[in-house]
């Protein structure tokens, strides 16, 4: 059998895990596989465009900053991935180049597995940058009643509204980043998400004030899409008043995945494959 050869490529590109979940998903189910982590400059796609074309790639995964840059050289987007502007994986057939988006299928698919699910939901979305703008829209798409997004800065929220109303004709509210926003967002909140960096590991800055948690209620979900470490003070306080807390390991995982099975044009056994990947992020002690 000849080897399947995947990369991921982005700029910086050494944190990435992906290696260690594609990886660890085709060596469980037996495919002799390559996968590259490939460090690939913003403006540099055309290059890496010939060389995937020149090496029989069969397909990457992308992170930042080429997830939106990548569509004029697509030949087909996937529905989802269109409108979310966003492509995160990248299968190659015949030399034709199809791009997808598993990001919000991923996040949803973590978020349902533990029985959390956005119909009829008030959702809060603390952050407004290139994963909010996919989840914003995944949310909506799947039945939310109301979206707030609050962000630092107001452009991107507001451009993430219009794209928003632009492909469901849903109108979603937008509030600056203060205690009065939380207070005012929390109230009848059904679903919190937190997609900024705050909290996360290597960054210092995390939320100052996380007295706002106070008035959710406790059968909200307060969901991290941060990893690393496994529980921030936002879900440790969350889950220190009686209130659901989910960390962003589920959507990573759950996202590569759906990636391998876009790749591989079969579906993967996501409990016992999922399951490979933790214990695999255990045994290196990753978080
Ligand atoms: P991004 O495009 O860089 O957006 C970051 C967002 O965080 C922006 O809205 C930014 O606000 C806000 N922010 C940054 N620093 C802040 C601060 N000090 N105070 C308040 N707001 C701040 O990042 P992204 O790609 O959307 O990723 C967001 C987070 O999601 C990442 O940090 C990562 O932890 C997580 N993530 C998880 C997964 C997963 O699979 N679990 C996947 C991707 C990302 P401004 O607009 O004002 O700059």
């Amino acid at each position: 059998m000849t080897n399947l050869k995947l990369d991921v490529i982005g700029d910086p590109i050494g944190h990435s895990k992906s290696p260690l979940i594609h990886e660890t998903v085709l060596e469980s189910i037996g495919i002799p596989h390559e996968y590259r982590k490939v460090r690939v400059e913003k403006g540099s796609l055309k290059a890496y465009i010939d060389e995937v074309k020149m090496l029989g790639i069969s397909g990457f995964n992308l992170t930042i900053p080429h997830k939106t840059d990548i569509i004029p050289y697509l030949d087909y987007i996937d529905d989802e991935a269109r409108i979310f502007n966003s492509v995160n994986t990248v299968k190659v057939e015949n030399g034709k180049l199809w791009g997808y988006n598993t990001d919000g299928r991923g996040f949803l698919r973590a978020m349902e597995g533990k029985g959390f699910f956005a119909d009829k939901k008030n959702v809060v979305l603390i952050g407004a940058g290139g994963v909010a703008s996919c989840i914003a829209l995944k949310m909506i798409l799947e039945g939310a009643s109301s979206l707030t997004i609050i962000n630092r800065s107001k452009a991107p929220a507001e451009a993430i509204s219009e794209n928003v109303f632009k492909h469901t004709g849903k109108k979603i509210r937008v509030l600056p980043f203060s205690k009065e926003s939380f207070c005012l967002a929390a109230c009848d909140c059904d679903i919190l998400i937190n997609s900024t960096p705050l909290g996360m590991q290597g960054t210092e800055k995390d939320f100052e004030d996380l007295t706002f948690l106070e008035g959710l209620k406790p059968s909200a979900l307060v969901y991290d899409l941060i990893y690393n470490p496994s529980e921030t003070k936002l879900l440790s306080t969350a889950k220190s008043l009686g209130i659901n807390a989910l960390n962003g390991l589920g959507m990573l995982i759950y996202q590569g995945l759906l990636a391998d099975e876009i790749f591989l044009g079969r579906s993967l056994d996501f409990e016992y494959l999922g399951a490979k990947i933790e214990s695999k992020f255990k045994k290196l002690n990753f978080f």
